[in-house]
């Protein structure tokens, strides 16, 4: 399999775009690789610039549950782009989209259309600080929640920790109202209210963890912290920006059945175009302006192709629940033959599966919690990502990212999967 345009397009982009890229992990860097260049996509494939094609397991990083270039999604879009792209004024397709989305999520009686996912968690903090009128913030180890100052804190491993940034360039001032508790340790997160439960504004959580693989909560572990906010008057903010209309129609909070007072959404919600939304209970909600003094706004919020495409995902999921699960069925079959051949191969590997979400981790399990997660070995993961892609599979280039699946994905794409698993294991392992 060659690459030759594609490296030559790399060496291109790094000279005006920082690593070439407009994204990190799209330098393919954590897996020794330069990255391929794409030309276009259909269905579950993705066609390089030098005419290779794949399967994709990256889906856009969760947006495309459809799949590529979905006809039926993207029939009328040209109409609304002939109509114009964008207008700085209402239109009809933002409330019924609002609507939407209000109704399949109970506990979001309002919504606001932001741009992305990272858009989405920093406004709705600002809503919830200036609702509890406190500044404390918790959020968890190894939960992503897009790159806003206040949230790219990591903590010291394991233990409870005032955020230390991330990245250089995020004040350290951004960040000391920022509290890390373990993932999946409901005792980290009762210590920190015993001491200052009546300060602390939000928790926001990834309900199902999607951004250090895949890692599923314990159901105690939320329903507690449903608990213990609503006896503090804490703000409980599920970002839902990968399981919204993913896990389920009605994300984690249905298939967990925990009513959070805030949701996060991004990704499906856009279609495969730039969108983010939050919102929560109407009493929160009106503190956002130009009803209350909540400051937010956004040119293209509620851009009228990005509307288009997602309201017609959402309706697509909407008119055939069914897909949930057919999406469930597959992730299933993956998860079966990657556990198949790991006992064939007998290395430490382990696989996370919850509905339609999965990851393969390199490292014995179980995997319940960042610090399970930190064990895996990227080394073997990156030789594995390199062989699969030579075998036409495109894999998450980060061990630290879920599988993401589509309705596109053929049976014969997931049995090819699992045999280009077993050989590309087979020679990490080695
Ligand atoms: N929240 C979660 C759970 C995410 O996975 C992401 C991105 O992957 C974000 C927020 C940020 O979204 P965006 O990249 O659209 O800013």
């Amino acid at each position: 399999m060659e690459h030759i345009r594609s490296k030559k397009l790399y060496e291109e982009a790094k000279k005006y775009i920082p690593g070439g890229v407009n994204s990190p992990v799209r330098a393919f860097k954590s897996v020794g690789l330069d990255p391929v260049f794409i030309e276009k996509a259909k269905g579950s494939k993705v066609y390089d610039v030098d005419g290779n094609s794949y399967i994709d397991y990256i889906c856009s990083w969760g947006p495309l549950i459809l799949g590529h270039s979905n006809d039926e999604i993207l029939d009328g879009i040209e109409e609304v782009l002939n109509r114009g792209t964008s207008y700085g004024i209402p239109t009809e397709i933002e409330v019924k989209m609002a609507k939407l989305i209000t109704e399949a999520y109970p506990s979001v009686d309002m919504v606001r259309m932001v741009n992305s996912g990272t858009e989405a968690t920093m406004s709705a903090l600002r809503v919830a600080r200036a609702y509890t009128k406190r500044n404390k913030i918790i959020k968890f180890e190894g939960c992503y929640h897009g790159h806003s100052d206040a949230l790219l804190v990591k903590s010291g491993s394991g233990t409870l920790t005032y955020g230390v940034p991330t990245s250089p360039g995020v004040p350290k001032g951004t960040v000391e109202d920022t509290i890390v508790c373990t993932y999946n340790d409901i005792e980290s997160v009762e210590n920190i209210f015993n001491e200052q439960g009546e300060e602390i504004a939000a928790v926001i959580i990834e309900p199902v963890a999607g951004n250090m693989g895949v890692v599923p909560p314990k159901k105690e572990f939320l329903e507690r912290l449903r608990k213990i906010t609503k006896d503090y008057g804490t703000v409980l903010i599920f970002d839902e920006v990968i399981t919204g209309f993913r896990l389920a129609y009605g994300g984690a909070q249905e298939v967990y059945g925990i009513e959070p007072d805030m949701t996060c959404f991004g990704k499906i919600i856009g279609g495969g175009l730039p969108v983010g939304a939050y919102g929560g209970k109407r009493e929160i909600m009106k503190m956002v302006s130009p009803v209350g003094d909540v400051y937010q706004a956004g040119t293209l919020s509620g851009n009228p192709l990005a509307m288009y495409m997602g309201y017609k995902t959402i309706m697509k999921l909407k008119e055939n629940k069914h897909i949930y699960d057919e999406i469930e069925n597959k992730a299933k079959r993956l998860e079966e033959g990657f556990k198949e051949n790991i006992n064939k191969l007998d290395i430490d590997a382990e696989v996370n599966r919850i509905k339609g979400m999965l990851c393969l981790f390199f490292a014995e399990g179980p995997i319940k919690s960042y610090d399970d997660v930190s064990r895996c070995n990227t080394k073997k993961y990156g030789i594995y990502f390199r062989e699969m892609l030579q075998r036409g599979v495109l894999m998450p280039p980060a061990q630290f990212e879920g599988i993401f699946l589509s309705t596109e994905h053929k049976d014969e794409d997931i049995e090819k999967t699992i045999k280009a698993s077993y050989e590309a294991l087979k020679i990490a392992y080695e």
